[in-house]
């Protein structure tokens, strides 16, 4: 059975579905979900993530990680975590670029968190050599000093949208109309969840929420505040989200949500104001990956790496350093926010 007739028979039986059950189907079912039967990474997969442009990215990170790491004291032991690996290729450019950090990595459990088992056994592969720790999830993280990233992992939590009514709020629903899957309105209904967005919305305008977001804030932030440490979280979207940024990519191309389940990546712009307000720690200003990149130095580093390369290489790596920092590219759609402890500076590369 496909998953789009799993999910139109769940429906027939229970009725419509919040748009937050159909991404986690779709994202995640363990026979049929996108980050179980896909490859969706890399220049032939659906979309292009900053460390599959360039190995400078995961080098920055670490180096950013382990410089924040040597400010706090160089605590021992301390998890080096990622959120939603991906390939594996961040984690595997940040273990490369500090292997000259004296005991850094002796004093890492690496952890990994990722959902798909068929992504977990991609990550061992690339990094076989190192002692890798798999979680589910955030929360089975070692109580210890974090320092931890996350690109473009948020903005693949499942969200829930609701349109304003009154004081109420109708909910996007997916249903069925004959034998097709329709995207609907539920009933008004009041919503405790969204008590503070009834102060900068008017009728009619969307909003989104992501109800995963608290348990994992509340799992970085709470060991960050508790054991020290840094979050570097690197994603799309703004500090409020306003209006509908569900979206299908397939192909590098935008493509109809609803049309062929498990199929087509699905995500949203992140709410970087929903981070910061579950954050039971320090956060440091939104700011901006181009400029985020460019403090931690990414012109010297691209300098030095161009000297080894000639022709097409070297045009390649010019364009990927563009992508990656300039305005118009990745450079200012993408966003960093940093977690730190009280009492501590934030991380290199971000103030407060
Ligand atoms: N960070 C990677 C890839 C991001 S894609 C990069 O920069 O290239 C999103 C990743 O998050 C995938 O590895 C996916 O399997 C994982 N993921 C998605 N939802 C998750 C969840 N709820 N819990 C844990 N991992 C999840």
């Amino acid at each position: 059975m496909s998953l789009r007739d799993l999910i139109r028979a769940r429906v027939a039986q229970n009725g419509p579905i919040s748009l937050a059950d159909y991404m986690a189907e779709c994202l995640l079912h363990p026979e049929h979900g996108y980050y179980t039967t896909s490859v969706p990474f890399g220049a032939a997969g659906d979309f292009i993530t900053a460390p599959e442009i360039s190995q400078m990215f995961g080098e920055l990170v670490g180096l950013c990680l382990a410089q924040a790491w040597m400010d706090q004291g160089a605590p021992k032991p301390f998890t080096l975590a990622e959120l939603g690996p991906g390939r594996g290729t961040l984690m595997a450019d940040v273990l490369r670029a500090t292997r000259g950090v004296p005991a850094f990595h002796e004093a890492a459990t690496v952890t990994l968190v990722e959902a798909s088992s068929q992504l977990a056994q991609q990550q061992r592969e690339l990094l076989a050599g190192f002692d890798i720790t798999h979680v589910a999830s955030a929360d089975e993280m070692a109580e210890q000093p974090l320092f931890l990233i996350a690109n473009e992992f948020f903005d693949a939590l499942p969200i829930r949208q609701f349109i304003r009514a009154g004081q109420r709020w109708r909910e996007t629903q997916i249903g069925l109309s004959g034998e097709d899957l329709v995207l609907g309105q539920g009933p008004a209904l009041p919503q405790p969840a969204l008590k503070d967005r009834l102060q900068d919305t008017r009728d009619g305008d969307m909003v989104e929420y992501a109800p995963a977001v608290g348990p994992i804030m509340d799992a970085i932030g709470g060991r960050i505040a508790r054991h020290g440490g840094i979050g570097l979280i690197i994603d799309y979207g703004d500090w409020r989200s306003l209006g509908d940024t569900f979206q299908a990519l397939k192909d590098h191309q935008p493509v109809d949500p609803l049309a062929d389940p498990g199929a087509a990546d699905l995500t949203a712009h992140v709410d970087f104001e929903a981070l910061a307000t579950a954050a039971p720690c320090e956060i440091t200003r939104l700011t901006p990956q181009g400029v985020f990149l460019e403090r931690l130095g990414i012109t010297q580093r691209a300098q030095s790496l161009a000297t080894g390369l000639r022709g097409s290489a070297l045009e390649a790596h010019i364009a990927a350093h563009r992508r990656l920092t300039h305005p118009d590219e990745m450079g200012n759609l993408f966003k960093v926010m940093g977690l730190f402890p009280a009492g501590c500076s934030p991380p290199p590369g971000l103030d407060q």
